[in-house]
Order: structure tokens, then C-alpha cells, then sequence
């Protein structure tokens, strides 16, 4: 890997200001199998230690002012902008995503720092009218303390700074955990935080044994806050397991999107919006469209059109110049997808284009899209997580809403319509946390992201971002 900078590949973990032990674990490179380099392996007891560091550079952090917190945040920012290039090539060396998507991820992960960084100076109370002339009642927020952040790979940087960078503003401090496959973004992220002065103690950075890690943030009593982005199964898990010490949790869990094209859509901007959510990251986010719902009118002309753009989609190692897809994560994603598509042809679905390993070998699989989908088969109540467009026709809204809602997921939803008040009723009815409206792709850092139902608790991102790391104190002053 040719960095501008080589210092900032870590192999080693950072806690408490220092980079600590030794590569046990390997990371690789899911476009040529190679080992990149060997990451520790810290289990309970070191995580026990990371969180007393973090709690003793809880109150000197919080006490600091929003401002000096939001001048740090902003370094911080600013050294991920400049070194925007070695982050990226480290991510798409570890996760597969093509360069240009890589970049334009490091830019979507240090918007949340910038974002929170001009939050920290805004995080007002509130002066309540008092039930007594005597009264007076004011409410203050307060940082909650120690948090565990627990996140996944699909979004090695992203999914740090939209729980660091609110956490931090807010005056808390962390103890986070990426995911095994994609530490090493995380690590050079850290990197860059330390030269940017935040100081020792106030992040820290463990890679080792998800279930111990985990385990030690969600029983430890000084751990306030537990924000987890991950699978619906392990979110469960780690909400079964904060119960005891009734912690605050944050989980940005799974999704099954709908995507629905009405007879009165746009086609050819439907079929940007499908490419753009079904096939970014390989279909690897928690809200790419997994359904795609077209009315009878259309189905047969957006099927077409899909197919043609899909086909000048190019599939490669995401270092080379002009792929758009690069391979997935690791064998049994690959399996999974797979499993998908022969059950649904099993069930009578078509191929229109893909449903095989790439010629490229390895995890590289040919976007895919399935028509004549239907109802019963599994991927309908299971998310693919892959570059897999299976096509439902449907005939009504009523149809379609009912369709759309019939999951335990309710992340993000896409529709496609010119009618006014077809927006609106569909828009309302739709249960999910996010719905893009002639749009396929919703993320920013300036809108409140997450799901209703199984897909999570909380909102990340936005105003309301911080509110997770918050605590409202009621104060009555009496005898005025
Ligand atoms: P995915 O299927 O996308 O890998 P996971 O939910 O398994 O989703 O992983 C998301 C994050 O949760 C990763 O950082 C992973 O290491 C972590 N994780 C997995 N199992 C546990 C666990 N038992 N306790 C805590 N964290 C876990």
C-alpha cells in the first residue's frame, strides 16, 4: 500500500494516549486475499483498563468549554480532509469499496465531526415558566459520561464519527471497537485525532474479541451509553445485556428497504435512484433498497432499463480506475447472496442479468437483477446485503403500502412518484425511519438517520444526533 503518510497504518491499538499491543489477528484484503498487516487481540481485562482511562478523561474533557472541544473536533476535521487520500486507500484495502466511494466516504465521516464540532457550541437548556411564583426552573444538559461505541464494516469511518464526533462534542468520552474485518481505518482515524489534541484518554481504540470487548462495555457500570451499528441479532444481544446496569442504548440495526417505482415515476431518474441505492458498496449498506416494488405500467420498461444500466457497471479490485464494484466483504456474504438467488428462482423468479460469482473469482459477484419476484421467497423477508435487485410487480398503492410495511424492519424506504398527493399518502404510511421521495440516496450528515421497529433505537446525525450522549438535569430553585 503506497501512503503518502505510512504512519498513519496502526497496527496496534490506542489506549489512554499510547499505542499498545501486539498483531495477532490478521487483516485482509478482501480484492486479493492478502494480509495487510496483524491487529491485537485484547479481550475483557484490557478493555476493563480502556474504560477507567476513559472515565479518568471524563471530567477534565467535559469541563473544557464547548468551544475548545468544537476547536479540536474541527482539527480533527480538517487533518481527515487533508489526508483524505491515504484513509481511503487504507479503507478500500481492507473493505473492498472502490477508491472514489472510499473518498467519498472519508468526506461523509469527517462531515459528522465538522457537523458536531459547531453542535458542541449549541447544546442549549432550557428555562422552563415555573408552578410557583417562588419557583424557578432551569434545565441543563450534561454530558452522560463514558460511552461504548461498537461498529461495523461496511462503513469503517463513517460509522466512528457519527458516534465519536457527537459523543466528544457533548463532552464524553469513548471506548470503541470496530469491526474485525476494518480496523485499520479506525486506527488511522484515531491517528489523526491525537495529532488534532484530543486528548489522552478521552478515545480509545480496541480491536480483539468482539464478545469479550463487548461483553466488558456492556457490563461495566461506568460505561453510560452503549451506540451499536451492526447486525439486528447482535444489537438484541447487547440490549439483553445493558439491561443489568439499565444503560443507555443507541442501535442502528438492519433494514429491508423497499424501493417502489409508481406508474407516474420518472423512469430514468427511478433508474439512477435503484442503481445508486441498490448497488452502492456492493449493496452492502443496512439502506440499500433489498425490494423493489414496479406497478404493471412500468414494470416491464424499468426492468429494461435497469438491465442496461446495470450492464456498464464494471466489477474489480477497487484500487483500478473506473470500477464501480468492487468484491464483497468476505465468503460467506458471497454464500449469502447466492442462497438468495436460488431460492428465488427455485420459486419461479428470472435472471435478467448476473446471478453468478464473477468471472474475477474470489468475492467478486456480477450485480444481479431477478424479475417475476414474488412474495414467498426469502429474500423478500431477509436483507440480501448484497448486488441483488429482485423486481415484485404490484397493481395499487394499497398493495404496495401493505407490501412495503409487511417486515420487522423499518430503516429506509425509496418511491418514485410525480403525484402530489400520492407523495404525501405514501410518504406517511411508509413505516421507516427515512423515506427518500424521488431520491436514492438519503445520507448526510445534516438529517437524522435511523429506523423504527427492529431496524433500531435512536437518531444519528443532525441536532438530534446528540441527544444520546445528553442528560437532562431539572433544576427547582425554590424561595425566590
Ligand atoms: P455484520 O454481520 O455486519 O458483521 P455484526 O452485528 O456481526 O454485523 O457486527 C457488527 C459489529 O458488532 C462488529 O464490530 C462486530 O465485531 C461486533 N460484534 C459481533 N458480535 C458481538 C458481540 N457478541 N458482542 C459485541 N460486539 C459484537
Amino acid at each position: 500500500m503506497q501512503l503518502k503518510d505510512p504512519s498513519l497504518l496502526r497496527s496496534q491499538c490506542y489506549v489512554n494516549g499510547e499505542w499498545v499491543g501486539s498483531g495477532v489477528t490478521p487483516v485482509t484484503n478482501p480484492a486479493t486475499g492478502e494480509e495487510i498487516t496483524k491487529v491485537p487481540q485484547f479481550g475483557t481485562e484490557e478493555t476493563r483498563q480502556a474504560i477507567a482511562h476513559a472515565s479518568a478523561a471524563f471530567k477534565p474533557w467535559a469541563a473544557r468549554t464547548g468551544k475548545e472541544r468544537a476547536k479540536i473536533l474541527r482539527r480533527w476535521f480538517d487533518l481527515m480532509i487533508e489526508n483524505k487520500d491515504d484513509i481511503a486507500l487504507i479503507m478500500t484495502s481492507e473493505q473492498g469499496k472502490p477508491l472514489a466511494e472510499a473518498a467519498g466516504e472519508v468526506e461523509y465521516a469527517a462531515s459528522f465531526v465538522e457537523f458536531f464540532a459547531e453542535e458542541a457550541k449549541r447544546i442549549y437548556g432550557d428555562v422552563i415558566p415555573s408552578h410557583r411564583a417562588d419557583g424557578r426552573i432551569v434545565v441543563v444538559k450534561q454530558p452522560v459520561g463514558v460511552v461504548a461505541a461498537i461498529t461495523p464494516w461496511n462503513f469503517p469511518a463513517a460509522m466512528i464519527t457519527r458516534k465519536l464526533g457527537p459523543a466528544l462534542a457533548a463532552g464524553c468520552t469513548a471506548v470503541c471497537k470496530p469491526a474485525g474485518e476494518t480496523p485499520l481505518t479506525a486506527l488511522a482515524l484515531t491517528e489523526l485525532a491525537a495529532r488534532a489534541g484530543v486528548p489522552a484518554g478521552v478515545i480509545n481504540m480496541l480491536t480483539g474479541k468482539a464478545s469479550a470487548i463487548g461483553g466488558e462495555m456492556t457490563s461495566n457500570p461506568a460505561v453510560r451509553v452503549v451506540t451499536f451499528t451492526g447486525s439486528t441479532e447482535i444489537g438484541k444481544l447487547l440490549m439483553e445485556q445493558c439491561a443489568s446496569t439499565v444503560k443507555r442504548v443507541g442501535m442502528e440495526l438492519g433494514g429491508n428497504a423497499p424501493f417502489i417505482v409508481f406508474d407516474d415515476a420518472h423512469l430514468d431518474k427511478a433508474v439512477e435512484g435503484a442503481i445508486a441505492s441498490k448497488y452502492r458498496n456492493a449493496g452492502q449498506t443496512c439502506v440499500c433498497a433489498n425490494r423493489l416494488y414496479v406497478q404493471s405500467g412500468v414494470y416491464d420498461a424499468f426492468a429494461a432499463k435497469l438491465a442496461e444500466a446495470v450492464s456498464r457497471m464494471k466489477v474489480g479490485p477497487g484500487v483500478e480506475q473506473g470500477v464501480t464494484q468492487g468484491p464483497l466483504i468476505n465468503e460467506a456474504a458471497v454464500t449469502k447472496v447466492e442462497e438468495h438467488i436460488k431460492d428465488a428462482v427455485d420459486k419461479g423468479a428470472e435472471v435478467v442479468l448476473g446471478g453468478k460469482r464473477h468471472a474475477l473469482g474470489g468475492t467478486f459477484f456480477e450485480p444481479t437483477i431477478l424479475k417475476n419476484v414474488t412474495s414467498d421467497m426469502v429474500v423478500t423477508r431477509e436483507e440480501t446485503f448484497g448486488p441483488l435487485a429482485p423486481l415484485y410487480k404490484f397493481d395499487t398503492e394499497e398493495d404496495v403500502i401493505r407490501m412495503a410495511n409487511d417486515t420487522e424492519f423499518g430503516l429506509a424506504a425509496y418511491f418514485y412518484s410525480r403525484d402530489i398527493g400520492r407523495v404525501w399518502r405514501v410518504a406517511e404510511a411508509l413505516e421507516y425511519g427515512i423515506v427518500g421521495i424521488n431520491e436514492g440516496l438519503i445520507s448526510t450528515e445534516v438529517a437524522p438517520f435511523g429506523g423504527v421497529k427492529e431496524s433500531g433505537i435512536g437518531r444519528e446525525g443532525s441536532h438530534y444526533g446528540v441527544d444520546e450522549f445528553i442528560d437532562i438535569k431539572y433544576m427547582l430553585m425554590g424561595g425566590v
